[in-house]
C-alpha cells in the first residue's frame, strides 16, 4: 500500500508514496482524511487535497465543488492547510497527491 522512498541523503530522510494498490484505496484516504480534519484539526486541517485543474475541494462523492469534475488521484494535489506547522499555507506538499 505505501513504499518508503528516499528523498534526501545528508541527513537521510524518506517519505511514504502509495504503490498501484495503494492508490486504488483513495476514496478510503479521503475519507479517513475528512475524518481526521473534523475530529482532529482543532487549528484547521494541516493539509487541504484541491483539484490541480482549477483549485477546488474535493466532495464526499470525489467530485470538484467549483468544477463539479469527477476526481481521481492524479488530479488533485495536496497542499499545506492552516494547521500545518511551520509551513506557509497553501504550498504544496512535494507535489505529491495525496499521500496523507
Ligand atoms: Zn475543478
Amino acid at each position: 500500500v505505501l513504499e518508503r522512498v528516499r528523498y534526501q541523503e545528508r541527513p537521510e530522510r524518506f517519505e511514504y508514496r502509495l504503490t498501484a494498490k495503494g492508490r486504488d484505496l483513495w476514496p478510503v484516504t479521503m475519507a479517513l482524511l475528512r475524518w481526521g480534519d473534523r475530529h482532529y484539526a482543532t487549528e484547521g486541517p494541516p493539509r487541504l487535497i484541491r483539484h490541480r485543474d482549477c483549485g477546488g475541494k474535493v466532495t464526499e462523492r470525489l467530485q470538484c465543488d467549483r468544477c463539479g469534475a469527477d476526481l481521481e488521484l492524479h488530479d488533485v494535489e495536496a497542499v499545506f492547510g492552516p494547521g500545518a506547522r511551520r509551513h506557509r499555507e497553501g504550498e504544496p506538499v512535494d507535489g505529491q497527491p495525496a499521500a496523507a
